[in-house]
């Protein structure tokens, strides 16, 4: 109760200084650009979908934002723009041409190199070099999530961020025409570098975990097979608190088990947090705004006064790691955009400290605890 109390209190305050701004600035927005490759044969969308405008695509983006609502940390997705077509009828050499008819999650291809010899490429893979080099042809948009939708794809595939901060390949997802909410969001969590459930700490950037899911493996098949490897007792037979636990796999929208009859809905908090960290640093150019981690141990500006270089920008290449966060909520102010748009993050405890707000900046405390700051 006490960390709704704070959340109202926060927003209750900052809310004035939200008036300058166009729109409401209390989000942190992910641009999301969908394009339909269309049939060459007849130009058509795939059966399942309606242009010229789509209204399933919007119903998905729609279905997407209220499990962002439901997460509290203040993400949201919008279009980029209208949901577009691209190819058509005759379109032999285009997207319609060579990306309709195949699975773009499995399809490959032959690429001839100049000296004659051939490497085999995956269709998505040729997909995205392919529309950077022809942006208009593509619809290609170099700030928002680039989703690429045709008849033939099965399941959705996405790669993780590139370990070097100027790589700014595999941005590309491809998904089947007729996949769940789970799925598009599945593959949005792959963008910003969430593994499966099943395969934490193999994919990804680094070694790192995300704590707080309970093993899991693709051939679990109930929450009970899930409980019994986990806890050796049936789901039934846990505590309220090891059925969250169980549930938050059994749920989770990283996992496969809608292959075994669940309605994947949960991110975990630790998730959540992996999440926000790597939109901030690897993919901060499809949002409007940064997540700024305040917890308690965190960095403070002593922990940078004996380097020269000194500046904030260190602090920003350590937030990618969830364990970094700055000691203090003043901190995370002062490295707040002037203009407004990000959010401060703060994790459970109490900030003994005199607060000057000068910026429009939203404070937000997470669901793992209450936060304090000031003395009572
Ligand atoms: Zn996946």
């Amino acid at each position: 109760m006490k960390t709704k109390w704070f959340c109202l209190l926060v927003l209750a305050i900052a809310a004035p200084l939200f008036l300058k701004s166009a729109y409401a600035d209390d989000i942190i927005k992910i641009r999301l650009s969908y394009k339909i490759i269309l049939d060459p044969a007849d130009g058509n969308p795939p059966p399942t979908l309606t242009g010229p405008d789509y209204p399933e695509i919007h119903a998905i983006v729609d279905s997407m934002n209220k499990l962002q609502e439901v997460y509290g940390r203040g993400y949201r997705f919008v279009l980029e723009g209208p949901v577009e077509s691209i190819g058509g009828m005759g379109d032999t050499d285009g997207p319609s041409g060579v990306f309709y008819n195949i699975d773009l999650r499995t399809h490959e291809f032959d690429i001839s190199r100049p000296d004659g010899s051939v490497m085999r490429l995956s269709a998505k893979s040729v997909l995205e070099s392919t529309a950077k080099d022809n942006p208009i042809l593509y619809k290609w948009k170099d700030k928002a999530i680039n989703i690429y939708i045709n008849r033939y794809t099965s399941g959705g595939k996405c790669s993780f961020p590139s370990h070097s901060i100027f790589d700014r390949s595999e941005h590309v997802i491809v998904i089947g025409a007729n996949e769940s909410v789970a799925t598009h969001l599945h593959e949005i969590g792959h963008y910003f570098s969430l593994k499966h459930t099943h395969q934490e700490g193999f994919w990804g950037i680094g070694d790192e975990n995300i704590k707080d899911t309970i093993d899991d493996d693709a051939t679990w098949t109930s929450r009970d097979r899930i409980a019994l490897e986990n806890y050796g007792r049936r789901f039934n037979q846990l505590s309220i608190a090891r059925q969250e636990r169980v549930l938050n796999v059994w749920e989770n929208i990283m996992s496969y088990h809608h292959q075994h009859g669940s309605v994947l809905t949960r991110l975990t908090e630790g998730q959540l947090d992996h999440w926000a960290s790597i939109a901030n640093i690897r993919r901060e150019y499809v949002t409007d705004g940064q997540m700024i981690f305040v917890k308690k141990g965190g960095l403070t500006v002593k922990d940078y006064a004996t380097n020269p270089t000194h500046n904030w920008k260190p602090l920003l290449e350590l937030e990618m790691h969830h364990g970094n966060a700055y000691g203090e909520v003043k901190y995370g102010i002062v490295r707040a955009n002037e203009a407004g748009g990000d959010i401060i993050l703060i994790f459970p405890g109490a900030y003994p400290e005199k607060l000057i707000i000068n910026r429009p900046v939203v404070l937000r405390a997470t669901r793992q605890g209450s936060v304090t700051i000031g003395s009572d």
